[in-house]
């Protein structure tokens, strides 16, 4: 799998993902390392070929490790460096590979030091944590007192050793590991952007964008659905012809076939994707709908007010965290809200109420009643321009409705601000 660079090193272009600690096994710890260290992966062009969870028992981990070992280039393992007898990451890699660990002495010393300068006794459980096999070098960890292991394991391939404390394992990840990884060649050259859209499903998607979604080809397309938009990742690596967009079962190109530009195919892609779904796509990469509404409020210098109904505020936890001193006035008021003495108020009335009384450029307003099991939703806006008003309905009632009527109201508002 892995090649082998003009300096002999082998390329990394498989990452393995074990997650160890009977935390995780028994449900008590969500496993949160490997989902992120599979983006970083996966964002470096390594591709990440399998992630697994195992409980702290030597023989497991150990299996595990050598299992790897005999598929990937890489192998990263987060977890059980800790002190106690459980804590087997150590042991499990040393059998694996066949060496024994033996104490560090400078790792002892600034283990020691750390217990000293908290003014407590140096426990000698925590010694393991000093211990190194000959083929392993030691991570730093700046945040606890389990360093990492760095294992040049045979054929050239590499082990990479966490913590599991997230806050311990990130600053090590892409402080000392990252940088490394780079330094041997890291995943091939890829280039890849997300479009995020609103209004399609993925099977709508999937019916306008036909052959593009060929799975294999290079570039690669593919739509996720996720919990705010259905997102389109486009992705090239080196290789492969511009006219292969959607070309089936092509598996990239010959290692001879290094003439094409990840970031031109890329760009072919998205024009081909732009043409038949451009109208729906809203942002790009991670926004959110609030980043992408407060660009383009700052666009134009508007401010926004907000009145909802019957949404139970889902609008402002949609958008409030994102659009900081942009969204000036925030109102949630029951589905049937009537003013004193009044009738049903129109909604574009009220959103030229809300958009006075906050003194804003741009008022809202939102109304979600429940129809059968699904949510009626209303939306007005009120502008410098005039008063535009939307009738959708969302799928579902309940918590799941009222933030679809949410996401609803950012697509109308960001479409508006857009015009
Ligand atoms: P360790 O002592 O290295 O086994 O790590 C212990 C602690 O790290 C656990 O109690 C969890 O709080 C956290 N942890 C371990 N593995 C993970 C993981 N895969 N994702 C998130 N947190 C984790
Ligand atoms: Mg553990």
């Amino acid at each position: 799998m892995g090649s082998a660079t003009l300096s002999g090193m082998r390329q990394i272009h498989t990452a393995e993902l074990l997650s160890i600690g009977s935390e995780l096994t028994v449900g008590e710890t969500r496993d949160t390392n490997a989902g992120e260290l599979a983006r970083a992966l996966t964002d470096q062009g390594v591709e990440v070929t399998r992630m697994t969870a195992l409980p702290d028992d030597l023989a497991t981990v150990s299996d595990a490790f050598r299992a790897a070992l005999t598929r990937s280039d890489l192998a990263i393992s987060t977890g059980g460096l800790g002190p106690t007898p459980d804590d087997l990451t150590r042991e499990s890699i040393a059998a694996a590979l066949g060496e024994t660990p033996a104490v560090d002495p400078e790792l002892e010393a600034w283990l020691r030091r750390l217990f000293e300068r908290r003014s407590t006794s140096f426990p000698e459980a925590n010694l393991k944590q000093a211990w190194r096999i000959p083929s392993a070098t030691s991570i730093p960890n700046d945040n606890g007192t389990a360093p990492g292991w760095w294992v040049d394991a045979p054929d050239g391939r590499v082990v990479v050793a966490l913590p599991g404390p997230p806050r311990e394992m990130r600053p090590m990840w892409s402080g000392w590991v990252i940088p490394r990884l780079r330094e041997r060649g890291l995943g091939q050259d890829t280039v890849a952007i997300t479009l995020r859209t609103s209004g399609l499903g993925e099977s709508l998607i999937a019916q306008r964008l036909g052959r593009l979604l060929d799975r294999g080809a290079n570039p690669t397309v593919a739509t996720y659905a996720r919990h705010d938009a259905v997102d389109i990742r486009i992705s090239a690596r080196p290789g492969g012809g511009v006219g292969g967009v959607g070309r089936a079962g092509n598996g990239g190109a010959s290692d001879g076939d290094r003439g094409a530009d990840p970031a031109a195919l890329v760009a072919a892609a998205e024009a081909a994707v732009l043409e038949q779904v451009g109208d729906h796509v809203w942002g790009r990469g991670d926004v959110t709908w609030a980043a992408a509404i407060g660009e383009r409020l700052a666009e134009r210098g508007w401010r926004l007010a907000v009145v909802e109904l019957g949404t139970r505020g889902s609008v402002l936890a949609l958008l409030g965290e994102g659009l900081g001193d942009r969204l000036v006035l925030a109102e949630a008021l029951g589905s049937d809200h009537r003013p004193p003495g009044g009738g049903r108020i129109q909604l574009p009335t009220l959103a030229q109420r809300v958009r006075a009384a906050g003194g804003a450029e741009v008022g809202l307003a939102v109304r979600a009643s429940v129809r059968g099991s699904d949510m009626a939703v209303s939306v007005a806006i009120a502008d410098p321009r005039g008063t535009h008003a939307e009738r959708r309905l969302a799928f579902l009632a309940g918590p799941m409705g009222r933030t679809r009527a949410a996401l609803l109201a950012a697509a109308v508002l960001h479409a508006r601000l857009r015009a």
